[in-house]
């Protein structure tokens, strides 16, 4: 879930795409490593099944299923990438060690999986009656002989139950992390002097480091910034047209602006899918099932392959 917990998240994503930066070169890169993260885990369990006749699921479990079978399809339909999952039992992971997975690897890209919430309502419905004793007061007399007389009397009044109100909500929304601010981003790429790398345009690819502490070194910083941007929008779009093809609600694109300022400090391709929402009973099901979780690591492979496909074919000389 994103929105309520948006900023815990966010920090924990951020943090790792704003660590996980590694050296990188003008040249646009081939597609070698994808971090796949199954949101939350552990003491962290995200967002829960709590409407009326849930299955009182937990995101980091739903998260972690379609994780599973999202690193198994990814290695099957792209068997020369490296898939690495940030985790595989439910283990609660700091955003440090999550970081330091993502460094030992060198990601190309980072894909979050979590799953939606939104606030319910509590309904009130009558499930039977009960009869209750009233008593009706009547005086008699008047001054210091005025006498109260308390006559019972029945009445039948109606029995209430309260029960949380599903979310009528229901689809699968893709985020990508605002960059138009990008101060948070090129301070994190910057803080990386000497690690990165420049193509000097010379035939037998030579590089040499790049100095991010001059005016041309800042420029390169925002140009890789914006690249990164335009990449994690471009994959996010595919992944939500790949949804609309199931048939499934495609929510779309979104860039989340209030409570993830911090991800705009993101420095490599990275795209969070909030598969569903887990308080909506169909799609509660829908995470909760192995077609669901097999259909949506399906369609975010297919969307990974055009993704790289594009990559490919904008590398290719002409
Ligand atoms: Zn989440």
């Amino acid at each position: 879930m994103l929105k309520k917990k948006g900023l815990f998240i966010s920090t924990l994503c951020c943090f790792f795409t704003l660590t996980t930066f590694h050296s990188f070169s003008q040249a646009p890169k081939k597609l070698k490593t994808i971090i796949v993260d199954a949101g939350h885990g552990g003491q962290d369990g995200g967002a829960s099944g709590q409407y009326e006749n849930s299955l009182r699921s937990k995101e980091k479990d739903v998260t972690l299923a379609i994780s599973k079978k999202l690193v198994a399809e990814l290695k099957k339909q792209l068997p020369e990438l490296t898939i690495v999952p940030t985790r595989t039992t439910d283990i609660y992971q700091n955003p440090n060690e999550k970081a330091r997975i993502a460094n030992e690897h060198k990601g190309d890209l980072f894909l979050c999986i979590h799953a939606d919430s939104g606030p319910l309502k509590t309904g009130r419905r009558q499930i039977g009656t009960r009869t209750v004793t009233r008593y009706k007061v009547t005086y008699t007399g008047k001054g210091k002989k005025k006498k109260k007389k308390s006559t019972p009397y029945q009445v039948t009044e109606p029995v209430y139950e309260h029960f949380k109100i599903p979310l009528t909500i229901n689809g699968t929304s893709v985020y990508i992390f605002a960059a138009h601010k990008t101060s948070a981003k090129l301070s994190a790429i910057m803080k990386e002097v000497g690690e990165f790398e420049i193509e000097t345009g010379d035939a037998d690819s030579s590089y040499s480091p790049v100095d991010f502490t001059t005016p041309e070194g800042r420029t390169i910083a925002q140009i890789y910034a914006k690249r990164y941007q335009e990449k994690s929008d471009r994959l996010a779009t595919l992944v939500n047209d790949e949804v609309d093809k199931t048939g499934r609600n495609a929510l779309g694109v979104n860039q989340r602006q209030v409570g993830i300022a911090v991800l705009q400090a993101t420095n490599m391709p990275a795209i969070l899918v909030e598969t569903g929402y887990i308080n909506n009973p169909e799609d509660e099901r829908y995470l909760n099932s192995e077609k669901g979780q097999q259909e949506l690591a399906e369609v975010i492979t297919k969307a990974v392959k055009r993704y790289k496909e594009q990559l490919e074919t904008a590398n290719k000389p002409n």
